[in-house]
């Protein structure tokens, strides 16, 4: 029976480009997708822009523009640097569109008619100049601990996190005006409720989510679930759908972490799916893609939410967090300029070199540190060296010799069985989401190849036994076309190049490939160009 595979990608916030440590946090989810599709599963795979939130609506102020263009700005940009690198999102969409509104009211609705949400009245800061209530950004007062100037959440001296309530000297970011403590009601998600329960699922999940989840979801634990504001002062959101909050929004952290059952739900339409039932099925399996800094959202805040809502859906199986991407062992951040975006790695390296690339040596249990020559040393050493250098060893030597043409040899017993048997260690490694490992074993694969083809040694087979020289020919396009099958998850682009050359059309479906009795090969380009290094990098 085919199963359900649920996959949410986190969702990029709009107000910086991307740079490659959120690649390295996304990437494995493509994979996971593609390998299920491959598999025959019924995959939904989602993910989108988050464009609501204050640190969007005070650069948009300080900038003098709309906070709508800065996120349709970074949300275009996602979605292109997406497409350049093959993601194969069922769909990724934004929380600017109807859609996504319309039902995260319907589900906060739900929520608060299941009991989890509360009103609550608490004193906050107001401008009696602006006549608003102020949220943490928008206070600028004196830093409890360091006295230099401080945000109402975070002071801009020592770093420390605040909360507005201990700021000093607090003032209007826009007017300088003091503010004065004004009551404000505000709804509540009741979060404490769910401590046992996330403690539950945390226990039944520790075969599958990754340390880093099972520690930073410890962290909450110990400290204790705490109830969270569900609205807030702003006027760029989703309106609240109850009658007296009209001048306050969702807070981001409900809203956007929702987009995975609006996204999943707008999917499951598409494909003539129910989608209630695809994520409250016994036979669904999930995974939820994101960086380190992320967790607590994927294994407290959201499982919460959907147990809220419904006690039946499915919650998070597996928790593909990643560690950090730092440069120089420090953590990658623009204000150090240590930063390399997306963009400029699209600009400067095959699609394929950097999917690789970061799938094959990723941040999956630990921090690593990027560089630009590290990426074209490693596209020299596997994908030209190793990969490239199989595919085109075989066929330059059968289109200079005989046309492109082979006739029908042997395929030797040892390969087809250590095809079968990778094609079962690489799947399994994959549903576990340990990406790096199912490279490792494909790429042994591949050095297989190059090792039977220097063991029997074809171009004296091709003079001293035909025979001989067509079983290992075959052998060889057999392995190629299995290669093209199995590194698909991963560099897609890649592995179409070598079905062209084979002259196969379609993608089998994931596991060992049989080939034609007689093929036609071509080999009008290399798969892998070999890169130059950078210089003037240290
Ligand atoms: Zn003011
Ligand atoms: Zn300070």
């Amino acid at each position: 029976m085919n199963k359900n595979i649920f996959i949410g990608g986190a969702w990029p916030y709009a107000n910086n480009s991307l740079h490659v440590g959120h690649l390295a946090a996304l990437l494995p989810g493509d994979a996971i997708a593609r390998f299920n599709r491959l598999k025959g599963d019924n995959v939904i795979y989602v993910s989108g822009t988050d464009c609501h939130g204050t640190p969007i609506t005070v650069r948009a102020k300080k900038e003098n523009v709309s906070p709508e263009s800065i996120a349709v700005h970074y949300h275009n940009e996602f979605k292109k640097n997406f497409e350049d690198l093959d993601f194969s999102y069922d769909l990724y969409t934004s929380t600017m569109t109807p859609h996504h509104a319309e039902l995260v009211k319907s589900y906060l609705k739900t929520i608060m008619n299941n009991g989890y949400i509360y009103q609550k009245d608490e004193m906050q800061d107001y401008c009696p100049n602006c006549k608003n209530y102020l949220s943490d950004r928008e206070i600028i007062g004196v830093c409890p601990h360091c006295k230099g100037v401080a945000k109402g959440d975070q002071c801009d001296n020592c770093l420390a996190t605040l909360n507005a309530r201990e700021v000093l000297d607090k003032k209007c970011s826009t007017c300088n005006t003091p503010t004065i403590q004004k009551p404000n009601t505000h709804l509540y998600f009741a979060l404490s409720k769910f401590q046992e329960r996330i403690k539950a699922l945390k226990l039944s999940r520790s075969d599958k989510w990754r340390i880093n989840a099972l520690n930073e979801t410890n962290k909450f634990l110990e400290m204790g679930l705490v109830d969270r504001a569900v609205t807030r002062q702003l006027s760029w959101g989703v309106d609240v759908p109850f009658a007296g909050f009209e001048d306050k929004k969702i807070y981001v952290w409900i809203e956007a972490v929702l987009g995975y059952l609006t996204t999943g739900q707008a999917v499951a339409e598409s494909k003539g799916l129910d989608f209630n039932k695809f994520i409250t099925s016994k036979n669904v399996i999930s995974y939820y893609v994101h960086g380190k800094d992320n967790i607590p959202f994927h294994t407290v805040i959201f499982p919460s939410l959907l147990m809220a809502i419904n006690e039946k859906i499915n919650l998070p199986d597996y928790i593909i967090s990643c560690e950090y991407v730092n440069m120089n062992d420090e953590k990658m951040s623009k204000s150090k300029g240590n930063l390399i975006s997306v963009n400029e790695l699209i600009q400067k390296f095959p699609k394929d070199s950097i999917r690789y690339y970061i799938l094959a040596n990723g941040p999956e249990t630990k921090d690593i540190n990027f560089s630009l020559n590290d990426l074209i040393q490693i596209h020299n050493k596997f994908l030209v060296g190793v990969f490239g250098n199989f595919v085109n060893r075989n066929l330059s030597y059968i289109n200079k010799k005989f046309g492109g043409e082979i006739t029908n040899g042997v395929i030797n017993e040892n390969i087809i069985n250590l095809t079968r048997e990778t094609f079962g260690k690489v799947g399994k490694l994959i549903e576990e989401g340990k990406l790096r490992g199912a490279l490792e074993m494909a790429i042994a694969y591949v050095s297989a190849g190059n090792k039977f083809y220097d063991e029997q040694k074809p171009w004296v087979q091709a003079v001293e036994n035909i025979e001989d020289f067509n079983n290992t020919t075959y052998t060889c396009v057999y392995m190629m076309a299995n290669m093209a099958n199995l590194f698909a998850p991963f560099i897609p682009e890649t592995c179409q190049k070598i079905n062209a050359k084979l002259g196969i059309v379609e993608l089998g479906k994931w596991g060992e490939v049989k080939i034609e009795k007689k093929l036609k090969v071509q080999n009008n380009n290399y798969l892998f160009e070999r890169l130059q290094p950078i210089i003037s990098e240290n």
